[in-house]
């Protein structure tokens, strides 16, 4: 059965988050270890796919770390956005600086800052918090890390307009993430996100909608960093990458947090054609950014299948599952997709004008 839009927009944050918690207890390990942990792909069945938590911070099994909350923070946003009318920039901006200082932020003790965070964002937040000027904060050309591509998703699950889809992706990434290949990524990674959840496009439609964004953006080359990025997404075996690692097949790059490494890998898990756990367990054997990585493609994934194809098993564990459930409830009912009481939710999945004009 087609998961509806409701099903589709909870299953990208859940598997997001299950991305996130299945790859945090690995961060860093390079794909050798993770393979000398356990060796072959059936091996060990349970391994990763439990939520088992550790890690060098210690986490809690389904814990969020910096991914999550910070796509938390976004979400936070568009509720204020879309229940409240205030600007969605401004408000990304201030959830972002609140997770920065601790405050008001579930789960932790109050002041106290995150457990991990990345350079990019560090810098850029720690001068937000002093200018209060989100569009002159991000760290510049040549700080091209993952850290707005992870927390990017919930522009291309509430934001339906086609453009600014794409203005406010670029802008909320270049709070931290400024280089041209972040906002560029988060405009096509939110691209294919809409055309899945809002459009209900074929994975292949969807990405296309993704490149064509990626070249349009990159004044019409088809030899931009961002689309060649996608395409060597396309021709990327993640079967393949997970069993003999990035090295050995000329990948290029380490999956170490470089933004065009993790679209890549995103592109090739959404197109991979296996069960969302089979396809996240190896985007996490592909080793380095494993919890960052696993989030960016569990987006994409869960935007594809649904959040009926996320374990219950891990949906169970997840720190921000319930309240994640709850906005997208509210979100959705404020923009009129969950109808009233007594109604399908697939009635108003592509009634009014939810999506039916998006063109990208
Ligand atoms: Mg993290």
């Amino acid at each position: 059965m087609t998961p509806s839009r409701t099903s589709r927009t909870l299953g990208a944050l859940l598997a997001l988050h299950a991305g996130d918690a299945l790859g945090a207890p690995l961060e860093f390990k390079p794909h050798t270890v993770i393979r000398g942990l356990h060796p072959g792909r059936n091996a060990n069945a349970e391994f990763p796919r439990t939520l088992t938590g550790g890690g060098s911070h210690s986490w809690a099994p389904g814990a969020a770390t910096d991914d999550t909350d910070l796509t938390r923070a976004v979400l936070l946003a568009y509720r204020d956005a879309i229940c409240n009318g205030d600007d969605v920039v401004n408000k990304a901006a201030e959830h972002f600086l609140a997770w920065y200082r601790g405050d008001h932020w579930p789960s932790r003790r109050q002041g106290s800052k995150p457990r991990d965070i990345g350079r990019t964002t560090r810098k850029a937040l720690s001068s937000l918090a002093s200018s209060r000027h989100p569009s002159s904060t991000g760290a510049g050309e040549g700080s091209a890390g993952n850290g707005s591509l992870m927390r990017c998703i919930p522009t291309g699950l509430f934001q339906n307009d086609p453009e600014l889809l794409i203005k406010e992706s670029q802008s909320i990434s270049a709070i931290t993430h400024n280089d041209t290949r972040c906002t560029i990524a988060c405009a096509a990674y939110n691209a294919i996100v809409s055309a899945l959840v809002v459009r209900g496009l074929s994975v292949e439609d969807a990405v296309s909608a993704g490149e064509r964004v990626a070249i349009s953006l990159e004044s019409g080359r088809t030899d931009g960093p961002v689309y060649g990025a996608m395409k060597i997404g396309r021709t990327t075996s993640l079967v393949e990458l997970a069993d003999k690692g990035p090295r050995k097949l000329g990948f290029p790059g380490m999956c170490g947090g470089f933004v065009l490494n993790s679209l890549t890998l995103a592109v090739a898990a959404v197109l991979d054609e296996r069960r969302l756990d089979q396809v996240l367990v190896d985007v996490v054997r592909v080793g380095m950014d494993t919890d960052t990585n696993a989030a960016i493609a569990g987006g994409l994934l869960g935007a594809r299948d649904g959040e009926e194809a996320v374990l219950d098993e891990w949906k169970d564990l997840l720190q921000f599952g319930p309240e994640f459930r709850r906005l997208v409830d509210q979100i959705l009912t404020a923009q009129g997709v969950i109808p009233e009481e007594g109604q399908s939710d697939e009635v108003g999945l592509f009634s009014g004008n939810h999506g039916l004009n998006v063109s990208i």
